[in-house]
């Protein structure tokens, strides 16, 4: 007899890791439910981190972008 992984006998046909879903494991929920995998807590520290590198990186062009103005200021009023 085989075991889910939550200790409970397994029903033939059924997903170990999903026990509801009557897949057997791969089912379909593993495979289109990937962040479930990593926990959802850091999947949303996963998107949070990546929207900061976006904004850094949105950031950086646009210092780098007012600097060139700058630059082109003073460039016209010599
Ligand atoms: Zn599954």
């Amino acid at each position: 007899m085989a075991y889910d992984i939550y200790g409970d006998r397994l029903r033939r046909g059924y997903c170990e890791v999903h026990p509801d879903v009557a897949e057997e494991y791969p089912c379909s929920v593993c495979q289109g439910a990937q962040p479930d995998l990593i926990g959802l807590d850091d999947y949303e520290d996963m998107i949070r981190a990546h929207e900061e590198d976006m904004l850094n990186e949105y950031e950086n062009e646009r210092l780098l972008a007012e600097a060139e103005n700058g630059r082109n200021m003073r460039d016209a009023n010599d």
